[in-house]
């Protein structure tokens, strides 16, 4: 599917499991209201499903369930050591939904769950105590952290939720990451500067060849457009960089294109960083598919993969010069092996 999920695409998913727990919500049947042509099945924990052990991913990816459920504390983890914390004392990430419509190569939730279904947490309100605890000083929330929360927004109506959450405590910053070009979904919202939209940026060889089912880079740079027109802060991550031998090619001329279609000035930041996985994961995504990025002769340290250091500043290098003839430097960020 190349485009965003619409309530008339809820045939998308082949089934829709219910948790006996949570048949009763109001957001439970508001999203059962438009799976009209999915099978509804009733189950007692979205574990027995989502966990179950023997699942194939690659098969599930080509026909996904989604699962609504109740979850249980924690609702919020520490910020994770592969991303950019944005020097918030306070950087976590909340769970609410996991798996993701999208299906690219180098995810590492395909390295992390059994499944490649979706579960969506239909106890928002939970979520929300659980982030008023901290909001004595800045915090900054990932809530599209296991999942892209906006491909998922015309069923859920998830990040609106969160938006309108964070437009009552100042001290609560967003970030909302996507591949999808569904701001449309959003665009009503009134805009809040603690808000990052952030999209993911790749060459359009890349998503062709890895970033199965998501839009184009043009329907991304479309929404991109729309969304800092609208007065949004956006913020542009080209990250993780897939390295090959086209890459002067590919990654230069994406910088170009992105600053060809907005105006830079608007931009809020742009952040680079190369491809990096823990390990563990990549062991497991080897056994699931024969993708190239997963079987790449990285180097490993500390548990980590990555291109290692002089290909990573190479990437960093060129990238950085490129962009730094439309945007100053301090508005660049990028993440770098330790
Ligand atoms: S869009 Fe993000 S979360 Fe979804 S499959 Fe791709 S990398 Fe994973």
């Amino acid at each position: 599917m190349n485009h965003l999920l619409k309530p008339s695409h809820c045939d998308f998913f082949s089934h829709l499991y219910i948790e006996e727990s949570v048949k009763e919500e109001a957001l439970t049947w508001k999203i059962m209201q438009k799976f009209s042509n999915s099978k509804i099945i009733f189950i007692k924990h979205y574990k027995d499903v989502f966990n179950r052990p023997n699942q194939d991913f690659g098969v599930q990816s080509k026909s996904k369930n989604l699962i609504l459920a109740r979850r249980e504390a924690p609702f919020l983890y520490e910020g994770s050591y592969y991303s950019d914390g944005f020097e918030y004392e306070h950087f976590f990430y909340t769970p609410s939904i996991l798996g993701c419509l999208y299906d690219c190569e180098y995810c590492y939730l395909s390295g992390m769950y059994n499944s490649a279904n979706s579960v969506f947490f239909v106890n928002t309100g939970d979520f929300f105590d659980a982030v008023l605890t901290y909001l004595n000083k800045p915090t900054l929330i990932a809530i599209s952290y296991d999942t892209d929360t906006l491909a998922i927004e015309s069923l859920t109506s998830h990040t609106k939720e969160w938006i309108e959450f964070a437009q009552k405590h100042p001290n609560l910053h967003l970030e909302v990451r996507t591949k999808s070009a569904n701001f449309k979904s959003i665009k009503n919202l009134t805009c809040n500067d603690n808000i990052v939209l952030a999209w993911t940026l790749s060459p359009q060889k890349i998503i062709d060849l890895y970033e199965h089912k998501t839009p184009s880079l043009e329907k991304r740079l479309s929404s991109i457009k729309e969304a800092i027109d609208a007065g949004w802060r956006v913020r542009v991550c080209i990250d993780p960089v897939i390295y090959n031998e086209d890459f002067n090619e590919l990654y230069p001329p994406l910088i170009d294109k992105l600053f060809t279609t907005i105006d830079a000035e608007k931009l809020f930041q742009l952040t680079l960083g190369s491809f990096r996985m823990s390990s563990t994961h990549l062991k497991k995504i080897k056994k699931l598919r024969r993708s190239d990025i997963a079987f790449y002769p990285y180097e490993v340290k500390d548990n980590i993969v990555s291109y290692g250091k002089t290909i990573e500043q190479n990437i960093l290098h060129v990238m950085t010069e490129c962009a730094t003839k439309y945007i100053d430097k301090e508005r660049i960020r990028t993440w770098q092996l330790q």
